[in-house]
């Protein structure tokens, strides 16, 4: 930081929470006391366009007011019974989302992990009742650069060595294989394989997108392979690529579709898993749960969440927008830059090995007022909340051109 910065509020704040947090993030040193839309403010009264969008959480823009009224409103009545008892929120919510999805039902978690654990205890139960795999035998494929969150048991299965590190030993019944390819799948296909995992474009690896027609494939040897298809949409859903969901682009239907982030807006962890009525038969009462799972406030925040990103057509901006950002950021001309590509108002720019990686663009783009934020090395992600305009798309592209080419 520089000498002005150290006498500024935001010292003080980054100061403070290095000293007494523990040290599991590497943030910007970017604090911020409020947001709207697209548009962030730090404690020093800077003001930034978000072009990370808390990883596709804030999709709908922060604090959209529509879901911030639903938070609110909700909070006064009940916020919380348990799914001891039932409340009036839950089951509107879950109508919506089988309208949305097409799935039978709906099984509501809080975190993106929780419902990816969900997944796999869906797929390996299913397995077990459904298919007949023999008892502690179901295995479930998954792909190099995955990413499905923090757990212990997601942590075993991630190929990023430094999420694994230390928290070990790890639970069985994960067999890795390369992403991209289908050939792989179909050669690791074998009568205890319960599901495939696996996420429609990589998010986290660095906005990955796979060959076209690769989950064509993985469903046509799934089914084939009576195996289940588990799509991890907790980024790729929910209008980030320019469709509701990523999987809609090559017209296939899963089996299991994990969502999380975006479901609330940004204003409350809600997740979910969806799937017809032979998979999610499988959990029986008292088989799963979650304490705030399904709460009042949850299912409020969710309805009003979904309602919005369509209502206000965010996901066809998200495909008209997210057109013209990869086009224009495959024009600039940058001796820094390996490769543009994503889908919808989701980029990764792939920096040369060379271009000093990618947390110094990432500074100086935050000096510039663009909070962008690097994944690995290399790659700097540019993932605005859907409601961005043309106009503030512009106005941030004028500073990615800038620091790209500097
Ligand atoms: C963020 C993410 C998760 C984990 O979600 P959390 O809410 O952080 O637990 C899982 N899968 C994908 C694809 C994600 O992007």
């Amino acid at each position: 930081m520089d000498k002005a910065a150290d006498l500024s509020k935001t010292a003080a704040f980054v100061a403070l929470e290095d000293e007494v947090g523990a040290h599991n993030y590497h943030p910007l040193d970017v604090v911020i006391e409020r947001a709207a839309g697209v548009w962030v403010w730090d404690v020093d009264g800077k003001k930034y366009l978000d072009c990370l969008a808390a990883y596709s959480a804030v999709n709908q823009g922060h604090c959209h007011p529509v879901i911030v009224e639903a938070l609110v409103t909700q909070s006064r009545r009940v916020a919380l019974t348990s799914r001891a008892f039932r409340n009036d929120q839950l089951g509107p919510f879950f109508q919506e989302l089988k309208r949305l999805t097409g799935f039978d039902r709906v099984l509501p978690m809080n975190t993106g992990a929780e419902a990816v654990e969900t997944a796999i205890k869906a797929a390996r139960k299913w397995a077990y009742e459904v298919k007949g795999v023999p008892a502690g035998q179901a295995e479930i494929l998954v792909f190099t650069g995955n990413f499905h969150g923090r757990t212990t048991m997601i942590v075993g299965f991630s190929s990023e060595e430094q999420y694994k590190r230390g928290f070990g030993p790890f639970a069985p019944g994960f067999t890795m294989l390369p992403y991209g390819d289908a050939d792989a799948v179909e050669a690791a296909m074998n009568p205890n394989v319960a599901a495939v995992l696996v996420e429609p474009i990589q998010g986290e690896a660095g906005i990955v997108v796979p060959p076209d027609g690769y989950l064509k494939r993985l469903r046509e040897i799934t089914s084939r392979h009576d195996a289940l298809l588990v799509v991890d949409e907790i980024q790729s859903g929910l209008g980030r690529t320019g469709k509701m969901w990523a999987y809609e682009h090559e017209d296939i239907r899963p089996d299991v579709v994990i969502m999380g982030k975006a479901l609330s807006g940004g204003l409350y962890p809600v997740s979910a898993i969806v799937a017809d009525n032979p998979i999610m038969d499988v959990f029986q009462p008292g088989d799963h749960g979650s304490t705030y799972g399904g709460n009042p406030v949850a299912a409020a925040v969710g309805l009003a969440a979904l309602r919005v990103l369509v209502e206000e057509r965010m996901i066809e901006n998200s495909a008209q927008l997210g057109r013209y950002l990869l086009d224009r950021l495959r024009a600039v001309d940058s001796p820094h830059v390996a490769e543009v590509r994503g889908r919808g108002l989701w980029v990764g720019i792939e920096l040369v090995p060379g271009a000093g990686g990618a947390r110094r663009f990432c500074e100086a783009l935050r000096d510039e007022g663009v909070l962008c934020k690097e994944t690995h090395e290399n790659v700097i992600r540019v993932a605005p909340p859907l409601v961005i305009t043309r106009e503030e798309l512009d106005w941030a592209l004028v500073r990615l051109e800038r620091v790209l080419t500097a």
